[in-house]
């Protein structure tokens, strides 16, 4: 099998990435959230420019695809007078914050946020790098890919953690710049960054001298949210991250404020219930809740298969619990660490793999989609 191309960037509205589609333009709104008003002006992008559809990622940013290289002036400046464009690269790249939804003290998140902000927008470090902003009482983004995690203790102390650590330093917003900016320093001055690339957990492997002072652990991890009512708002999530733009003004309508989840969804605080929109998954049960698929064919050139009608037709098959990632190849970007089923395209087929990230090696190799679809229960017997 052919590797798939690591390119070890990540697009972004100033630098966006050729897809098969067209241009990928990703973007990164201040704070993780939308005003009604820039809601609608990125719903109306994506229909003037785009495919129609806004796509939600795992990180918690918004992309419109299907961009064609005469049209990205137009859409970024569209795009900039509503603010969710800066100027600066730099900038663009360092708003790599992936922040828990359910807060209701947005100053203590905006100056948090803005703190991670300036301490990732300091240092070279690569695009990729990300930091999580999860201080509600138990984290709810530790399946959530970052570099740097701010969550907080049980004693509700906040605790900045290096990913791939199992306790980090305890902090106030008054010290986190200057822990920052230790932990920062000692990834960079102990080879953290090769080639323009590197991760924390990774880095972390085998070494023992982090700063002094690493000793205390978050409170342990939240279940994952389920779609409808949250705290004092609904949690809206669509199958694949994929949105209808009528789906985002429509709920744009509906609340103030839209918060990007790394779910594939959007959070509306203080919204009481979720009308019936196109694409959005009403029901708790849902098997397409427990369904990942990458684009595929229809939008990667590296692709070696259609995924998402095949993820799609699959959802009903799957047993109680089961969950079923669909990878156009063995790259796995709709879902980076291990699934309990993955089907990974090759050019012979789809090789499948239980509690495996895509790539794995399979259990049943080069199967069909013909085949798959053919049988009643391709994964077991529920
Ligand atoms: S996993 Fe899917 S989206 Fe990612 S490179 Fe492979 S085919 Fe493309």
């Amino acid at each position: 099998m052919s590797e798939p191309e690591i390119r070890g960037w990540c697009p972004g509205a100033l630098t966006p990435m050729a897809s098969a589609d067209g241009l990928v333009v990703r973007l990164r709104p201040p704070l993780g959230r939308l005003s009604s008003a820039q809601a609608r002006a990125v719903a109306a992008a994506a229909v003037r420019f785009g495919s129609g559809e806004v796509e939600l990622t795992s990180r918690a940013n918004l992309q419109i695809r299907g961009v064609a290289e005469a049209d990205h002036a137009a859409l970024l400046a569209e795009l900039a007078a509503h603010g969710l464009v800066d100027p600066d690269p730099e900038t663009e790249r360092a708003r790599a914050i992936a922040i828990a939804p359910f807060y209701r003290e947005a100053a203590e998140i905006t100056s948090l946020a803005n703190i991670l902000t300036e301490a990732l927008r300091a240092a070279p470090l690569p695009s990729k790098f990300g930091a999580t902003l999860d201080i509600g009482s138990a984290p709810v983004l530790a399946g959530t890919a970052a570099d740097l995690r701010l969550e907080r203790a049980a004693d509700g102390r906040l605790v900045l953690r290096p990913d791939g650590s199992a306790t980090g330093w305890p902090v106030t917003a008054e010290t986190l710049p200057a822990i920052l900016t230790k932990l920062i320093g000692w990834f960079l001055e102990t080879g953290g960054v090769r080639n323009g690339r590197g991760r924390m957990r990774k880095h972390l492997i085998g070494k023992h001298d982090l700063p002094g002072g690493c000793n205390v652990a978050p409170a342990l991890p939240a279940a994952l949210p389920k779609p409808g009512p949250v705290g004092d708002g609904q949690l809206a999530i669509v199958a694949f991250g994929l949105m209808p733009a009528q789906t985002l003004s429509a709920l744009a309508d509906l609340s103030a404020e839209i918060r990007l989840t790394p779910w594939r969804g959007v959070f509306m605080p203080g919204l009481r219930a979720l009308p019936a929109l196109s694409g959005i998954l009403a029901y708790p049960e849902d098997p397409l809740l427990r369904v990942h698929a990458c684009t595929g064919r229809l939008g990667c050139p590296q692709a070696l298969a259609e995924t998402r009608a095949l993820a799609r037709a699959l959802a009903p098959k799957l047993a109680a619990g089961q969950s079923l990632h669909v990878s156009g190849c063995a790259k796995g970007c709709a879902h980076p660490g291990p699934c309990g089923l993955v089907l990974t395209a090759t050019p012979k087929g789809f090789d499948l793999a239980r509690d495996a990230s895509a790539g794995a090696p399979p259990l049943r190799p080069a199967l069909s989609p013909a085949a798959l679809l053919a049988t009643p229960y391709p994964f077991g017997a529920p």
